[in-house]
């Protein structure tokens, strides 16, 4: 529980439990440097569901440090994708807002001796501790003067440097056997402009002395990250305690890993640059964007990353097994529509030229909640070529030479009479079928149920699809990142199939209006929510609970 931690010192806790009041609270803190994909959303779940669960509050904390590789697009899109989820960040902020706070701090590390700049080369750096078969040792800045530190910190800040020549280290303990304690960098000089702060800073703290320090300033209860991170616990504790802030508990949970798909920002960025997809939201890919652009629903990634559990084990699954729980889920909820792929005329002979029925055909077979869609059915109709075959066998169910095949929702069966071919391909062109509409005696149950299409101008049926995309595996194996000379060599050379002039149902354009609508409604609703903010945040104090330094 928070407060109850016995390290903590207890004027800082009760600072601390000042601003909370006992409440829990967590951040989800993505760098800004791509879009989020199915990894994500289970810490999402895991930040936001365990404040949830105890009442607390979540931020969203833009973990913006990194301004070489952050842009505004994807600033955007994590807002977007966290709402589209379900959750509603208590406040939305930035690792940035801290950055003069971040400044204090590291000079009061200076200023109590737990940290010193140091002028070796990045390599010298590695060697010493211990990497490319250097010894672990102090370099010769680590025991320079407190003052020389403080000057060369400013210089640094002030531009008086390039980027590489020197760095802000802090003073560790190169004793101890975890990596994490062998004096940390906690900043950098880099040229670039950062996208919310311009130009006025020339030095950038890093990961590992940022990220506690501004938990520290939430007052964050509950610092959840993933088990890579185990490590750096110990220098979470050791900074916080090192300039003497309250210090929040770090824990850890298992990431989560999909196989035969990769989900690296920087290798799905390469994907994208190189047009092995068409995007970020490609459906091949198993970002958020691309889930939410091929129809997966929120709930069902919200119920399957629910599923996985909160463990530190890594959830290593299998995309089909996803794609399964996504099946379920629109099995549920999805709409029906007919559908062919590649129309095979039909005429159903014992019907007149002008004969029209009118069906409400279920959205759904089992949710009528879902409602009805209102279609023709006529004399001429289209199914798939797929559905139709010259040669017949057992197992074969649907239309075929002395078959009866039944066409969803209509209210007979059909079957084959004659078919007509093109003299020059042998290709068929039209099946001649009769309607078994129990005229002349009675009617068998057809093993089989078709999709089709009528032919009727006046209702606008069909609707002819330009383009059908259909999509396969991205990658060839269960494992790309085990693929020779390196993953994109597993690559699949075809993952992606173009139909011209499918054909749908109707039924189409209810469904499209009412997505249109739904989007709109959201749009609007996001619009007069982002006004409504700008008004509050400019009538309001800012209340973001701030840093407790002794
Ligand atoms: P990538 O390596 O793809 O760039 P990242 O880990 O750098 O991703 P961040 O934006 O820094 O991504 O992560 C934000 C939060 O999401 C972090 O707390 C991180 O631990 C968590 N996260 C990232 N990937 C996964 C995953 N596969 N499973 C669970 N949590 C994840
Ligand atoms: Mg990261
Ligand atoms: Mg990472």
């Amino acid at each position: 529980k928070p407060g109850e931690n016995p390290q903590i010192d207890p004027k800082l806790r009760e600072q601390h439990l000042k601003v909370t009041g006992g409440k829990v609270f967590t951040r989800f803190p993505p760098e800004p440097n791509g879009y989020l994909h199915i990894g994500h959303s289970k810490a999402i779940f895991v930040d936001f569901g365990y404040a949830a669960h105890h009442g607390g509050h979540c931020y969203l904390r833009y973990d913006d440090t990194n301004p070489e590789k952050e842009e505004k697009r994807y600033f955007d899109s994590i807002l977007e994708t966290v709402r589209w989820l379900g959750y509603e960040p208590w406040k939305i902020t930035y690792s940035s807002d801290y950055f003069q706070q971040l400044y204090d701090l590291a000079v009061e590390l200076i200023r109590r001796d737990k940290g010193y700049v140091c002028s070796c080369t990045a390599d010298e750096i590695q060697r010493n501790r211990g990497d490319k078969g250097g010894a672990r040792i102090a370099c010769v800045h680590r025991t320079r003067p407190v003052e020389e530190s403080l000057r060369e910190f400013e210089n640094m800040r002030d531009g008086h440097y390039r980027p590489g020549d020197c760095i802000l280290r802090m003073k560790q303990d190169l004793e101890d056997g975890n990596p994490q304690m062998w004096d940390l960098p906690a900043y950098r000089i880099l040229d670039a402009p950062h996208h919310r702060t311009g130009t006025k800073w020339k030095i950038y703290p890093l990961y590992d002395f940022a990220h506690c320090l501004v938990d520290s300033m939430e007052n964050i209860t509950h610092s959840l990250c993933t088990v890579e991170f185990i490590q750096s616990r110990t220098s979470y504790e050791w900074l916080c305690d090192a300039v003497g802030v309250y210090k929040p508990r770090q824990r850890e949970f298992g990431r989560l890993s999909l196989q035969s798909t990769i989900m690296s920002k920087r290798k799905l960025a390469q994907l994208v640059d190189e047009g092995h997809v068409m995007d970020w939201d490609d459906p091949r890919l198993y970002t958020l964007v691309a889930l939410r652009r091929r129809g997966v629903p929120p709930t069902a990634i919200n119920s399957f990353v629910s599923g996985l559990g909160v463990s530190t084990a890594i959830t290593n699954i299998q995309s089909a097994r996803f794609d399964q729980s996504v099946r379920e889920d629109l099995e549920k909820s999805a709409s029906r529509l007919l559908m062919v792929l590649q129309p095979l005329k039909v005429t159903i002979e014992n019907l007149p030229e002008d004969f029209v029925q009118t069906l409400e055909k279920p959205l759904h077979p089992k949710n009528a909640a879902l409602g009805t869609s209102t279609i023709p059915f006529t004399r001429h109709l289209y199914i798939d070529r797929d559905d139709f075959r010259l040669e017949d066998s057992k197992d074969y169910f649907r239309l075929a030479p002395g078959k009866t095949v039944g066409l969803f929702s209509a209210p007979h069966p059909i079957s084959y009479v004659a078919h007509k071919t093109d003299p020059a391909t042998g290709e068929v062109t039209e099946v001649i079928v009769k309607l078994e509409d129990g005229t002349s005696g009675p009617v068998k149950k057809p093993k089989a149920f078709i999709q089709w299409v009528a032919v009727h101008a006046p209702s606008g049926s069909p609707v002819i699809v330009d383009e059908t995309r259909i999509f396969y595996p991205l990658f060839k194996s269960d494992n790309p990142l085990a693929a020779k000379p390196d993953w994109k060599a597993d690559i699949s050379p075809h993952s992606m199939d173009i139909v011209k002039g499918a054909m749908v149902e109707i039924g189409f354009w209810k469904l499209a209006k009412q997505a249109f609508n739904q989007a709109r409604l959201e749009s609007q609703a996001r619009t007069e929510k982002a006004l409504r903010e700008e008004d509050t945040s400019r009538g309001k104090d800012d209340d973001t609970p701030k840093v407790t330094s002794e």
